[in-house]
């Protein structure tokens, strides 16, 4: 089978890049290659532990490649402010303004499945790549079930443990973080629609609404914590996660206002863990080969970005691929593909050096648990500060301006 770009992994970003670049029509074949099985809908009313928030230009970009409507409306949580404190003072932020919506994974892969299907775009799976072999012209790929393919362009975007990164000799730098995470499902008492973040000594904790009052819970702290809390009882669970949310500040600094936390009542699924590392692929791109999402890069999920900077990946791999077409340009040609790469490492960076600084000002230094709540109280009463910060946190500037796709 000869494909103009072969996609490896049909999880949450290859299923993505797929559906954009087939609804272009710019491409003769685009193929895709997943390990494992299609996930089938179980319209299971509890929603799945496993989760991601999505950014305003995440949305609006998979609004314009159709795939955002196909996931039920009412599967999907929308928060339209975030609380954000810490364990030490009351220095608290809220942005008003600030729009996310939690979507679980399998949702999110099923929706590109179906605009995959309604694209005539097949999905080989599940079957693994056996072996890559680059030529000049052509990169060649033989399966585990001895099918032979051979495509221009090959997109790695088969998570952290990147087949595609390693058969093509992609190093790449690795630093764990002193966290381990634990995810699951809980009830909170009423129905709210904002995001809780609480830093907590030992690392933060997320609460994200999705629908009713079920709420994710993201917490991050040292791994012999997590085994304990994954390990706990129910009712010893949802004793620390209300005392997580609800113990008084350490010192009245610099509001004497008074927080108010959710209050969970109730833990619906079973509770999963994860370790965690800031990754990055030394390049994101080479001769006839890209990477995106999870396989060129992991961060802390503390600030829900990690998936969001693979869709940006998409958005902007799909681009410059189709300003290639346009012009009769190889999708491998390498150009256009370290235009993609460069823009990538620019966000990626960035992000990843908030998150560095955020973690940095939870280290054990006084002066610093100082510094952080007066920071939140200063930045919740500047307007000009606090939007600089959510035009960040919405994405926009991190995808193109225009899609190729779009009819002008
Ligand atoms: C606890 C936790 C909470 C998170 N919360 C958020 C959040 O709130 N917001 C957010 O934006 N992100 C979040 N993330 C990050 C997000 O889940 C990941 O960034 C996202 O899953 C990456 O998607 P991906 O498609 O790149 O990789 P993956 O989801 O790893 O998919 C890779 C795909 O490749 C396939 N594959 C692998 N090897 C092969 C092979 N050899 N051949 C063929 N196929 C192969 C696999 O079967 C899989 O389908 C969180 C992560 C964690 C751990």
């Amino acid at each position: 089978m000869i494909s103009d770009v072969l996609i490896v992994g049909g999880g949450m970003t290859g299923s993505l890049l797929a559906c954009a670049l087939g609804y272009s029509k710019l491409f003769t074949k685009i193929s895709v290659i997943d390990a494992l099985p299609s996930p089938v809908s179980t319209n299971n009313p509890i929603p799945d532990p496993r989760v991601v928030t999505l950014t305003p230009a995440s949305k609006f970009f998979m609004s314009s490649i159709g795939t955002w409507d196909l996931i039920p409306e009412t599967r999907i949580g929308k928060f339209s402010s975030m609380q954000i404190w810490d364990y030490y003072g009351t220095g608290e932020i809220k942005f008003e303004n600030s729009s996310g919506w939690v979507v679980e994974n399998k949702e999110l892969v099923q929706a590109n499945l179906q605009r995959l299907k309604d694209l005539e775009i097949e999905v080989l799976s599940p079957v693994k790549v056996k072996a890559i072999t680059r030529k000049t012209r052509k990169v060649f790929v033989e399966l585990e079930d001895g099918r032979k393919l051979e495509t221009s362009l090959i997109v790695g975007a088969d998570g952290k443990e990147s087949k595609v990164r390693n058969e093509l000799g992609i190093g790449n730098w690795c630093k764990p973080y002193p966290h381990n995470g634990m995810v699951c499902i809980v009830k909170i008492e009423g129905k709210l629609n904002q995001a809780y973040q609480r830093f907590l000594q030992t690392g933060p904790l997320a609460l994200l609404p999705l629908w009713e009052n079920y709420y994710s819970v993201v917490w991050s702290a040292p791994p012999d914590i997590i085994d304990t809390l994954v390990k706990a009882f129910d009712n010893d669970f949802i004793t620390q996660i209300n005392l997580a949310l609800s113990s008084p500040s350490l010192a009245s600094f610099p509001n004497q206002s008074e927080i108010i936390s959710p209050k969970v009542i109730e833990i619906c699924t079973e509770k999963f863990s994860f370790p965690y590392a800031l990754m990055y692929a030394n390049s994101f791109v080479g001769p006839r080969v890209a990477l995106v999402g999870d396989a060129a890069h992991t961060i802390h999920p503390m600030a829900g970005q990690g998936y969001n900077l693979g869709v940006y990946d998409v958005a902007n791999l799909a681009n410059i691929l189709c300003q290639g077409a346009k012009i009769g340009r190889d999708p491998g040609h390498l150009a256009f593909l370290q235009a993609y790469g460069n823009k990538s490492k620019g966000y990626n960076s960035l992000l990843a050096e908030v998150e560095e600084s955020i973690l940095l000002s939870y280290s054990d230094i006084k002066a610093l648990h100082y510094a952080r709540n007066f920071a939140y109280s200063t930045i919740g009463r500047m307007p000009l500060v606090k939007d600089a910060f959510q035009k960040a946190a919405n994405g926009f500037d991190f995808i193109p301006q225009k899609f190729e796709w779009e009819k002008t």
